[in-house]
């Protein structure tokens, strides 16, 4: 194969990474934005194409080394068109035709997906869902975002929108979610509410590293609230676990850093609820290649489709 590389871009709410990875998945160079910096759409899009053209010139390549090039993004999109339907924490971008628009700048082959469904293609082909057939993968952070590997594939539902752990509802009248309903895990197990419920625990100011921190040195008041996080995914994931009977459970995300303390509780959580067959057979692990999952993620799907 006379192609050797694959371009990699990773859009997030805070960083735009872009990387230039071998086919074999490694990452050669990286380049990290900051996402802000770029109000409008249109800027977002230049400073795309600036930055892949950089790199080729960087490191001496022309288009044809390239097989193409992949991009994560943070909403939900229709991958076999290429258009992204929104972004929930980046303004200004409704149905736009991205892919379209970059193969007509860049000249080179164009795929994307949301980050959620990359991640997980990236856990399963490389990292800790390596040889799990079914399993789901989820992020914990601001948002809490999953997607699904049924029978060796990423499973996509109807319109590319299957996966959304966050917004499985644990609470009939519950707190109100960023995506109008009620009840959702997301808000109960987003970043923003563990600090909230930390504070009034400790009645002061503290970090989710902190908090992680402190279990792990046994503090009362720090497990008691990865507990309670843990029982609320717990009772999500025993309706996912019973439905789906899966082998495996990926937890990735900066929330995961709490570790085995949140891991062990969440198992435990699945023994004590979930059907007794579908519990015995899923496995919980931590989710293994970290922040470069959403590269590595995109450079898997530019190689699966080409
Ligand atoms: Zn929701």
């Amino acid at each position: 194969m006379s192609k050797k590389f694959i371009i990699a871009v990773d859009l997030g709410g805070t960083n735009l990474k872009l990387g230039l990875l071998n086919l074999d998945f490694k990452i050669i160079h990286k380049e990290v934005l900051r996402t802000r910096k770029f109000f409008r759409k249109e800027s977002l899009i230049s400073a795309i194409v600036t930055c892949v053209n950089t790199i080729l010139e960087a490191r001496g390549l022309k288009r044809s080394d390239i097989l193409g090039i992949g991009l994560g993004l943070p909403g939900p999109v229709d991958e076999k068109n290429g258009i992204v339907h929104f972004f929930p924490n980046i303004p200004g971008w409704k149905e736009v035709r991205l892919k379209k628009i970059l193969s007509k700048r860049l000249r080179l082959p164009i795929f994307l997906d949301n980050d959620a469904n990359l991640m997980t293609l990236a856990e399963y082909k490389l990292g800790a869902a390596r040889g799990f057939k079914n399993s789901l993968c989820i992020t914990l952070g601001t948002g809490v975002g999953g997607g699904l590997i049924i029978n060796g594939s990423l499973y996509r539902g109807s319109s590319n929108a299957a996966g959304e752990i966050g917004h499985v509802p644990i609470n009939e009248e519950g707190a109100r979610c960023n995506c109008g309903a009620r009840g959702c895990l997301e808000a109960y197990i987003g970043n923003s509410r563990i600090i909230q419920e930390a504070r009034r625990l400790f009645r002061r100011d503290i970090s989710l590293e902190e908090l992680s921190l402190l279990a792990k040195r046994h503090n009362r008041l720090a497990l008691n609230t990865w507990s309670k996080v843990a029982r609320r995914l717990g009772l999500a994931l025993c309706g996912v676990v019973n439905l789906l009977n899966l082998d495996a459970i990926i937890i990735g995300g900066g929330v995961a850093n709490a570790g085995e303390v949140l891991l062990d509780r969440v198992k435990k959580a699945i023994n004590e609820q979930a059907m007794s067959v579908q519990a015995k057979q899923v496995k919980i692990f931590k989710a293994k290649l970290g922040n470069d999952a959403g590269l590595i993620g995109a450079a898997i799907l530019v190689k699966l489709n080409s």
